[in-house]
């Protein structure tokens, strides 16, 4: 599933491809994606779009007249930016077009969602309001994470997965993250103490920007707005790598489930 990183890397490539483009048309072959849109379409046609921007895994486009399309991407979505005369892609199941380019939203599994909401009510609509705080845009920082993690009861990649307290974080950042900590993903939050949140939080923050600067993880089917895989794939230490080499001590990765979801760490370097 695309995390924060790999949907920045999205936004990013959206924002001058759309900023000052006019909504012409939104087609879709799968209603269920699509349900939250519908009833708004008429409103933005021929509006502008003022900017792009993410919050949590969630794609926000803003249009001039204070409607908002929101995206997610969910576990398979790509979004590609097109020539409006371009052949449908592989699994394209909706088209978003404005003047001279087109999204095509590409979904094999078909669990993403886009919605059409006025501004005053996207975040209810979408589920945004109940994210937590973003962690790269300066609104989070240590003692702010200690304060928020402090004596949680349950493991430590269950509340880095929980998108109401730190948004964007998924399996990939929850794993590498914990391997900087060096702390197990397994253990439980309210046996860390202070110092250790402090590591856990340099961790997590270290593995997002990484994801960020290499434009996402392509470990199965990520990619940017341009149809590029992003390269952060190739300097993952756990994630993906269960019986492998550890990187860093060549002990043999351990693969096992934490908080309902493949987790892999080393027991050398983790404790
Ligand atoms: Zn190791």
């Amino acid at each position: 599933m695309p995390e924060l990183p790999e949907v920045e890397t999205i936004v990013s490539d959206l924002r001058p491809v759309l900023k000052g483009r006019f909504f012409v048309d939104l087609v879709g072959t799968h209603e269920n994606s699509i349900i939250g849109a519908l009833d708004n379409v008429a409103s933005i046609r021929d509006k502008k779009v003022v900017t792009v921007e993410r919050r949590g895994k969630f794609i926000n486009i803003f249009f001039e007249n204070n409607y908002v399309m929101t995206i997610h991407l969910r576990m398979s979505g790509r979004i590609i930016s097109c020539d409006p005369g371009d052949e449908p892609l592989r699994f394209e199941r909706t088209r978003i077009d404005f003047n001279g380019v087109s999204l095509r939203f590409c979904d094999v599994r078909k669990f993403g969602k886009v919605w059409i909401c006025k501004a005053s009510e996207y975040e209810a609509v979408t589920g945004i309001s109940r994210l937590g705080v973003e962690p790269l845009n300066g609104d989070l920082n240590v003692s702010g994470f200690i304060e928020m993690m402090k004596g949680r009861k349950g493991s430590v990649k269950k509340w880095l997965l929980d998108q109401s307290k730190v948004a964007g974080i998924g399996n990939i950042y929850a794993d590498e993250g914990c391997f900087y900590a060096g702390i197990r993903p397994g253990v439980r939050m309210e046996e860390l103490n202070e110092k250790k949140l402090g590591r856990l939080f340099e961790g997590v923050i270290k593995a997002l920007k990484q994801g960020v600067k290499n434009r996402g993880t392509s470990i199965s089917d990520f990619q940017d707005a341009y149809g590029y895989k992003g390269k952060n794939q190739e300097l993952l230490y756990v994630y993906g790598r269960g019986g492998a080499k550890c990187l860093k001590c060549e002990s043999i990765l351990k693969r096992t489930v934490v908080a309902g979801r493949g987790t892999v760490y080393c027991e050398e370097c983790q404790e």
